[in-house]
């Protein structure tokens, strides 16, 4: 890893001697900047080892809604842990799961009301992947493996989420060839595209189990967007051709577009959901895959060939569940999805100097998502250390600068983020 000679004196001793051992996410360690020790974080503020507060744009990969140490999360986790910090939730339950369960299912559209827990938004995919492959199975149809997924999509990055990702040019392109192959296509954003889908799924139907999409955001493919009226065709050519809808909300999920979920917004029921990220406030692992009770009743019957047979050992952790179910709290009593609009104005505002500016392709906003896509980033690392020089926490992937930050971000926070951005792009090559 490229040493960082400058900050040497200033790291904390756990860091040089621990730093030997840790294996990091998505880099290339020998030629990437090493991470930065962090040691306390604050509402959108993450203070480092050396006394730098850099203002986070990114909510620690949109899980951290309400900002960091949020008070009522803090002391509904401590509450948990004094009484029982996890139980295995087989033979066993608890408050706390069954509490949060019965709140999703109220607040989720239609009869998406069987909650099944784990403890990352890949293995939500890969449950929500199982559910549709035996929901066929227990009735009877054994040749549905197949899925017809997204290009630009992103579900995650274990076997079957990797597989309906995005496969060709995605960051698990050296994996293409040697995953299960499933259908991936272009979004039916236009007739021709919803014709050719129409008329690859008349062929394929009888091998497809469902059809799996990020609704109106596609997220760590490339910051995307399309609209509701693609989700309404995906649900029609599913009903046409009875396959089940899986919508993976992990990153749409909990306001992050600007409604509470992104299949409300399109007023289309999935047959599936996923869930995670900011199901509990950015502070424990948990993720929920969510089946209407159409999927739940396949798997309901005398012979337990039909179970579920998936049981993640920290499933529905106590801890993570009472996380959970103070954020659902605060998206009641605080205005999350008012504060979501107002920084959807102040992005489209902060942002908009980049739309004319040499190199930027395009610059979009959808709730709390703010992207400005470049022609090309050539060197990232430098601009990922760019925005360090500027005190914000930026991370651009591909030829994506994006903020996602947190619902309760200040005004002047905000501005601090866009005015970085601004100033960065502005800067590049
Ligand atoms: N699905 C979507 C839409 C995501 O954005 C992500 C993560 O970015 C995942 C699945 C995977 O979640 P996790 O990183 O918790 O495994």
């Amino acid at each position: 890893m490229a040493e960082d000679t400058s900050k040497k004196s200033e790291a904390p001793d756990w860091y040089a001697g621990g730093l030997e051992h840790v294996w990091l996410p998505y880099a290339q360690m020998k030629t990437s900047s090493p991470p930065l020790p962090v040691v306390r974080t604050q509402g959108s503020r993450i203070v480092l080892a050396d006394g730098r507060e850099l203002i986070d744009g990114i909510a620690s990969w949109w899980t951290a809604c309400h900002g960091y140490n949020q008070a009522h999360i803090r002391h509904a986790v401590a509450r948990q842990l004094k009484q029982m910090p996890h139980v295995m939730f087989g033979g066993l339950a608890h408050e706390q799961a069954l509490r949060l369960a019965q709140r999703l299912a109220a607040m989720l559209p239609g009869d998406l009301t069987r909650v099944f827990f784990s403890d990352s938004g890949s293995v939500a995919v890969e449950v929500a992947m199982k559910m549709a492959v035996q929901y066929w199975i227990n009735r009877g149809e054994r040749g549905r493996s197949q899925f017809v997924a997204c290009k630009g999509g992103y579900h995650g990055d274990t076997t079957g989420a990797m597989a309906v990702s995005n496969t060709e040019d995605g960051m698990h392109a050296l994996f293409a060839g040697l995953l299960p192959k499933h259908h991936i296509v272009d979004l039916p954003d236009n007739a021709q595209r919803l014709a050719a889908l129409d008329a690859l799924l008349a062929q394929h139907a009888g091998d497809i189990a469902g059809i799996i999409v990020e609704p109106l955001v596609q997220g760590a493919g490339g910051m995307t967007f399309h609209d509701a009226s693609v989700l309404q065709r995906l649900r029609a050519l599913a009903d046409r051709h009875d396959l089940l809808l899986i919508f993976d909300e992990i990153f749409t999920g909990f306001g992050r577009t600007g409604s509470m979920f992104a299949c409300e917004a399109a007023e289309v029921t999935p047959d599936i959901i996923t869930l995670s990220k900011a199901l509990t406030g950015g502070t424990l692992p948990l993720a929920a895959t969510i089946a209407t009770r159409k999927v739940f009743d396949a798997f309901w019957s005398d012979d337990p060939a039909n179970a579920l047979m998936h049981g993640p050992s920290y499933m529905a952790n106590a801890l993570a569940c009472a996380a959970a179910n103070a954020s659902l709290d605060l998206f009641a009593r605080e205005p999350r999805l008012q504060q979501v609009a107002t920084i959807a104005s102040a992005l489209l505002h902060g942002l908009a100097p980049c739309r004319s500016m040499a190199g930027v392709k395009d610059v979009r906003v959808q709730g709390a998502i703010g992207v400005v896509e470049m022609e090309r980033i050539a060197d990232l690392n430098a601009v990922r250390a760019r925005f360090i020089e500027e005190g914000v926490f930026v991370r651009p992937f591909g030829n994506v600068i994006y903020l996602t930050p947190a619902f309760t971000i200040s005004a002047d926070e905000l501005t601090m983020l866009t005015d970085a951005v601004v100033k960065v792009v502005r800067s590049l090559p």
